[in-house]
Order: C-alpha cells, then sequence, then structure tokens
C-alpha cells in the first residue's frame, strides 16, 4: 500500500461510497474495499475481486455502511432563515456551520435516554472486558480480573469523554427536505416572519456549492425513537428524537477538533447553492423588492419570488 491518495482518489470513493465501480458490487459491513489506481493511473474504488485490476493499491479500508442515507441528486432542500442571516450569507459568501453543543436540541449527538444509561454502560463494559481478556492471536492477557475491570471501566470513561469532545468539534448546517414550501418552517425558523427568507437548492447543489468536498457529509436525519433504542455509537450526530420527524432534515456535517469556534464559516459558490429565493407570505411588498436590491448588491442573479402560500383559492 502506497498511502498516496490523490483528491479525485477520495473523491470517488466519497461519491461512490456503497459500491465498487467496476463491477457495481454492493459492499457489505465487513468488506474491505480497495482504494488506488488502474493502469492509465485512473483513480479507482473497487472490491476484494476487481481489486486485482489495480496497478497501484493506496489502501484498504474495513466496509461500513454510512450512518445516514444521501438524497437523490434532484431532491430539493430549503433554508428558512431571517433576513440578515441571508445577508450574512451573501457578504460571506459561506455557509455557517453551527457548533454541536451549540443547538437548542439537547439531544444534539445524544447516545440514548439518561435513564437506560446503565444498559449502555453494562453492554460497552461487557465489550471492552471480552476484548482485554481476548487480545488477538500471538498475544496473552495476562491481567488478573480486577485489573481487567479496571481497563474497562477507563476505556468506558474515555468512550464517555469523546462524546463530550464530539459536540465541540461537530459543524453542522441543516436543511428542510421537502418538494414543496412548509408554511411551518416559515413559523419555524425565522425569527421575524415578516422578513423571512426561504432559500431553495437541491442535493447535488448543495454539495457542489461546498466544492464535492469528501469532508463534508450531507445526508438524512435518522429519526428513531429514544425510548426504545440508542443513537449510533460512533455517529449519533445522525440520529434525532422522534419528535422532530416533520424537520425532514438533511444536514451537511464535518469534524474539526482545531476550532475553538461556535461556528464556522464554509466558503460556498452561491452562484451553484441558490436556485430560487421566496419571500415570507407575511412579508410587504417592498420586502421583495429589497431582497431583489440586496441580491443585485452581491451579484446574485436569482430570481426572487412571493411565497405560494399567498396565492389566493377559490371556491
Ligand atoms: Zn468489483
Amino acid at each position: 500500500m502506497t498511502n498516496r491518495i490523490t483528491e479525485e482518489l477520495s473523491r470517488l470513493a466519497f461519491e461512490c461510497h456503497d459500491n465498487c465501480v467496476l463491477c457495481g458490487y454492493k459492499f457489505q459491513e465487513g468488506d474491505t474495499s480497495h482504494l488506488g489506481y488502474g493502469t492509465d493511473d485512473e483513480p479507482l474504488y473497487v472490491c476484494e475481486e476487481c481489486s486485482k485490476k489495480l496497478k497501484e493499491t493506496a489502501v484498504r479500508f474495513y466496509f461500513i455502511p454510512r450512518a445516514y442515507t444521501v438524497p437523490k441528486k434532484e431532491s430539493k432542500l430549503w433554508r428558512y432563515t431571517d433576513f440578515a442571516k441571508y445577508v450574512s450569507m451573501l457578504s460571506t459568501k459561506g455557509l455557517y456551520f453551527a457548533r454541536a453543543d451549540c443547538f437548542q436540541d439537547s439531544f444534539e449527538g445524544a447516545k440514548g435516554l439518561k435513564k437506560n444509561k446503565s444498559k449502555w454502560n453494562d453492554y460497552y463494559l461487557h465489550f471492552f472486558r471480552e476484548a482485554i481478556k481476548n487480545p488477538p492471536d500471538s498475544y496473552e492477557c495476562t491481567l488478573s480480573d480486577e485489573e481487567v475491570e479496571k481497563q474497562a471501566e477507563r476505556l468506558l470513561g474515555e468512550f464517555e469523554f469523546g462524546g463530550e469532545i464530539e459536540k465541540k468539534s461537530t459543524f453542522i448546517n441543516c436543511w428542510h427536505e421537502s418538494e414543496y414550501e412548509s408554511e411551518a418552517m416559515w413559523r419555524l425558523y425565522s425569527s421575524f416572519l415578516e422578513n423571512a427568507i426561504a432559500v431553495r437548492t437541491s442535493y447535488h447543489s448543495l454539495y457542489q456549492a461546498l466544492g464535492c468536498n469528501p469532508s463534508i457529509d450531507i445526508g438524512r436525519v435518522n429519526y428513531i425513537n429514544f425510548q426504545k433504542r440508542y443513537a449510533s455509537a460512533d455517529h449519533a450526530f445522525w440520529y434525532k428524537r422522534m419528535s422532530f420527524e416533520h424537520e425532514k432534515e438533511v444536514r451537511a456535517l464535518f469534524i474539526n477538533r482545531d476550532c475553538p469556534d461556535k461556528g464556522k464559516i464554509v466558503p460556498c459558490d452561491l452562484s451553484i447553492l441558490i436556485e430560487e429565493v421566496f419571500v415570507s407570505p407575511s412579508a410587504p411588498l417592498w420586502f421583495t423588492q429589497l431582497v431583489n436590491d440586496v441580491n443585485e448588491k452581491y451579484g446574485v442573479n436569482k430570481k426572487v419570488s412571493p411565497s405560494e402560500l399567498i396565492q389566493e383559492p377559490f371556491f
């Protein structure tokens, strides 16, 4: 293995994550995926069988399915926001990713309910104990039961501490996935409804606007019943409580352990991101003109439409 991973190769592996690019084989958990280059130095992401065709193997991975599903390329995504945040997006030419511990939802990154924590602890203590007592071949565990117990508890402590650290190193930008504009979202995600704006994009435009960056995951949040189960141990930020299901959230997420700030602006090509802009159903007429003026000032040549909710019915 050469460990030579070009940007093109890591992007290919990211975009084709679930399948071998040569034969289409769908990877199963535990399979080995091979990243490397073919005879013409073209990047390849392949299965065990097709790995024979690699001229150079850069790296191999133990395949783990993603914790989230990826929306279809054309899936419509909406971001409901207020005017100030919209202008900030235009002026910074970037998307704001908030740090996970700054979200209102105190369950961001939670593994489960506190009342179920002792079961969780028992499970992982057992897991760590078994791992310590059964090291790989050619190693032998010489620790006493008491020492094994101490080590297992230490590992559990580190595991818990890791969860707290994750909250301070995970940055998230949220979208609502829907074919249509949502009345409820106008109310939920705009602090002042008269001056609210919705930006519509699509999954593919969001991915492209952020530079097709393999270190930013974009996917659907899973809504689960925390009364009955835990979130994933390693991917808790892809799980929320059922009571948030109406958000139909798609989030863009990255990890950065070196950023002490409460949020980070990620450069974004707004000409790709913004497909259409809608103004709130409660906005006065002059507000649409204002949004148009601001767009012009920042060189954003996109259609600004009134909310479709203000269209009149007939009876
Ligand atoms: Zn294959």
